[in-house]
């Protein structure tokens, strides 16, 4: 374990990660220079969660809190014809992929002596963040849309925490938590890098639980990016210490009616590009203003992936579909899995090939929207 060196992309100053920071002097997000990585002697083959990889982490010390997340089931299933690998980070303690990013951004947080923190969040990160702080012991309030799921909102009080309900837009949320900045720590998942330092072992569990092997494809719902930042990540770490000599093809699911890289991708830029946002069923991905366009953008160019965009209607089918693989997932999640229909129908991944596809978020986050969306009745 190393402490990590933070590199301003704006104005490329660089500094030791060693105390509370969330964003540039000069106003931009840091971003952490390249890591050690890992080779594969290195991992904690007996710790079943992410510390199995605690050797190629930007943390001075073991984890000081923890809740055994990580090392999620890598599970094979059929779609389409093909055999695809769904790779479960909803079964993680909070019920969502979050919680990969939070321990190691939370571990950080409590290394440089932060104590009262607050968010905003969607959802899912103001469950995971509260959850976190619970397990820490440091107060903790959250900035939520005032028409999140009511499952979600549950889940951050039931942690302890204070709930600030923001009517209005997620970037009015926003808003909201960057106006508390005197009173907390604004710890913020999207601007701090230490949340990318933990996505990344979502690359290494890949690559272990395939046998040490890098899947040709990964798709993953995409709303600020973290994910797909965190597997290019991963992959150029294990690139540069000689364990894989091939990069996946990374595809960024997004929904079309809020999908800011969309709109990049589809300008070729590598910066914010002006679209209507409309409301989504996929509440954890949308996503109006992210931080990294331009970093998200050359992760995807690089891994020679892409956008893909799920309409509203397509969502519905393949929840069901994937609920009747045993997958209950929340639609959020359920993007990827209309867009894998989409890509595997106009050939752009075949059945030959290997695919991943991140199931970000579980069912019961959202069970009476799913209710909704499935015409399944009270009873
Ligand atoms: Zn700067």
């Amino acid at each position: 374990m190393t402490v990590g060196i933070y590199l301003c992309p704006a104005c490329g100053r660089e500094f030791a990660a060693d105390r509370p920071l969330w964003r540039c002097d000069c106003g931009s997000h840091l971003n952490l220079s390249p890591g050690r990585g890992l080779s594969r002697r290195e991992i904690s083959a007996g710790e079943a969660s992410l510390w199995r990889y605690a050797a190629a982490l930007a943390l001075s010390n073991p984890p000081r809190v923890s809740l055994g997340e990580g090392w999620t089931p890598l599970v094979p299933r059929g779609w389409e014809g093909a055999e695809i690998h769904f790779k479960l980070e909803s079964q993680m303690p909070t019920g969502s992929f979050k919680d990969r990013g939070m321990a190691v951004m939370l571990n950080h947080l409590l290394e440089v002596g932060v104590g009262p923190i607050h968010e905003d969040s969607s959802g899912n990160a103001g469950a995971s963040i509260a959850t976190y702080a619970a397990a820490a012991g440091i107060p903790c309030r959250i900035y939520v849309p005032a028409a999140a799921p009511r499952g979600k909102l549950v889940q951050i009080a039931a942690a302890g925490a204070e709930v600030r309900l923001v009517p209005g837009t997620r970037q009015d949320v926003t808003e909201a938590a960057l106006a508390a900045l005197g009173e907390s720590f604004y710890a913020s998942h999207n601007w701090q890098p230490f949340f990318v330092e933990g996505t990344k072992t979502l690359a290494y569990e890949v690559w272990e639980q395939l046998g040490f092997r890098v899947p040709d494809n990964i798709l993953t719902p995409t709303g600020y990016g973290s994910n797909i930042l965190g597997l290019e990540r991963g992959f150029d770490e294990l690139e540069r210490n000689g364990e894989i000599t091939a990069r996946p093809r990374l595809f960024a699911i997004q929904a079309a009616n809020c999908a800011a890289f969309a709109a990049a991708w589809a300008a070729g830029a590598d910066r914010f590009v002006p679209f209507e946002a409309r409301p989504t069923v996929a509440d954890g991905i949308a996503t109006p203003h992210p931080v990294r366009i331009a970093e998200v953008m050359g992760a995807l160019r690089r891994s020679k992936g892409g956008v893909v965009t799920v309409a509203e209607d397509e969502i519905a089918p393949a929840l069901a579909a994937l609920g009747r693989l045993g997958l209950f997932v929340e639609p959020t999640a359920a993007t990827a899995g209309a867009a894998l229909t989409r890509l595997l129908r106009d050939g752009t991944i075949t059945a030959g090939q290997s695919t991943v596809v991140v199931l970000t978020g579980f069912g019961l986050k959202a069970a009476d929207r799913i209710g909704d969306l499935l015409g399944i009745g009270a009873g």
